[in-house]
């Protein structure tokens, strides 16, 4: 079996995860890199909406992931730039604001509360009529009871997103394998490396793991670093709206109906993103009947136009998901080893600042401040406890 140069970094897996940390490490700190993926790119992040909603999508209980997504959401417009200058391609960045609207009493009382807690986190966002929210969107339809508008919730091109960090790292020199990693190679309680399926392997420094909703199936771990990460599945259809029809809507628009939240993201150059389902269903990705016929209900519901525009393509995309929602960044316990994965709804939202940390962690070794509650270490010592 041969061996590839070492490198100070092999990543494992190319989503907008892996791909964003390769470049930072790569520009930022002049870390050799390699990134490891059969298809880099078409995992969750070229499903995803690319909402950038940190306020909108507040959960209750998920207030420490809040400071990091809104931290996120500060770094997004010159994380944009610089990657639009580095790659010389668009970023997809939108700066555009979200307004969620309710259809009936149970639903406007929804964003009753949400605005509430917004509220007392000091958050900004403000109560509208019915008739304020359609004179921001005039295709909404008159049955919509009232809304929620947060003007700094936006919205990123995730698949412009994708095209321009591959570009981007391709010209900081990172090298790209297109192979699936078999096996992350420990030996003497150190992670050095991975055995690609083509059987030969690949030597680092380091390893960073980050491929999405599989980080937990990749073997050669000891069981206690393996990130208890599971793939959480969601349809999501895109539109397309004819030059005709256009501003269809202006901005991302959030729905709560019937006690489900669904959405409609609208891009600069006319494609229409409607999701997201969500269910728990392993490794499927077939797209359901069912699930496509609920979003357009749904979408229908809110704007009802919508079933006028072409509709260009249903897929389904598996989300990262941890045990607390949170995303599982930084140093593990086995040496060697960093991990970034687990973002599960957020992973667009996260991009920059995990790009930002963790190439901090591989190159300085040092975790900075506002990752420390999301490190692997919070699950490491339950599986040692539950193996114990
Ligand atoms: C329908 C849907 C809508 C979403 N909407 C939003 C949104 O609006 N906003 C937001 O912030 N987030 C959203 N998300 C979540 C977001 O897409 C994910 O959190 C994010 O893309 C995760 O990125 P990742 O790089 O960790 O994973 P992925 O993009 O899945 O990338 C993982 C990569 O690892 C590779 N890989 C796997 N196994 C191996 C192996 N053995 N060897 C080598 N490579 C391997 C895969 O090929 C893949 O390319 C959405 C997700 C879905 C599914």
């Amino acid at each position: 079996m041969s061996t590839l140069t070492t490198r100070d970094v092999v990543v494992v897996g190319a989503g907008v995860v892996g791909l964003s940390v390769a470049w930072r490490a790569s520009t930022r700190y002049g870390l050799a890199v390699t990134v490891v993926d059969p298809a880099p790119g078409r995992g969750a992040s070229h499903a995803a909406a690319g909402m950038l909603t940190p306020v909108s999508e507040l959960q209750y209980g998920e207030e420490s992931l809040l400071e990091l997504n809104t931290e996120s959401a500060r770094r997004y417009p010159a994380f944009a730039a610089e990657l639009a200058d580095a790659s010389g391609l668009p970023s997809g960045y939108r700066t555009c604001g979200t307004l969620a609207v309710a259809l009936d009493a149970d639903d406007r009382a929804v964003l009753k509360d949400l605005h509430a807690y917004q509220e007392r986190l000091g958050l900004s966002s403000s109560r509208l009529t019915s008739r304020e929210c359609r004179r921001l969107e005039p295709m909404l339809s008159p049955a919509i009871t009232g809304g929620l508008h947060v003007d700094d919730d936006h919205q990123i091109d995730n698949r412009r997103l994708v095209a321009a960090l591959l570009a981007a790292c391709e010209r900081a020199g990172v090298t790209f394998v297109r192979e699936r990693v078999e096996r992350i190679l420990v030996t003497d309680d150190r992670a050095h490396g991975v055995r690609l399926a083509n059987g030969r392997d690949l030597s680092a420094d380091q390893v960073l793991l980050a491929a999405g909703c599989r980080s937990a199936l990749i073997p050669g771990l000891p069981p206690e670093v393996v990130p208890p990460v599971r793939p959480v599945k969601g349809e999501i259809l895109r539109l397309r709206v004819p030059p005709v029809m256009a501003p269809f809507l202006s901005r991302n628009v959030r729905g709560v109906v019937k006690g489900g939240s669904m959405y409609l993201v609208p891009r600069a150059d006319g494609e229409l993103v409607i999701g997201a389902t969500e269910y728990e269903r392993g490794h499927d990705t077939e797209t359901t009947a069912g699930g496509v016929y609920e979003l357009l209900r749904d979408a229908h519901e809110l704007v009802p136009g919508v079933t006028e525009l072409p509709l260009v393509e249903t897929l389904a995309g598996l989300r990262p998901g941890s045990p607390d929602n949170a995303p599982i960044v930084g140093r593990s316990s086995l040496a060697g080893l960093v991990v970034a994965t687990g973002h599960y709804r957020h992973g667009i939202l996260l991009t920059p600042i995990t790009a930002d940390t963790v190439a901090e962690v591989l190159a300085l070794g040092t975790t900075p401040e506002i990752i420390r509650p999301f490190g692997p270490d919070r699950f490491e010592t339950v599986a040692r406890e539950v193996m114990a």
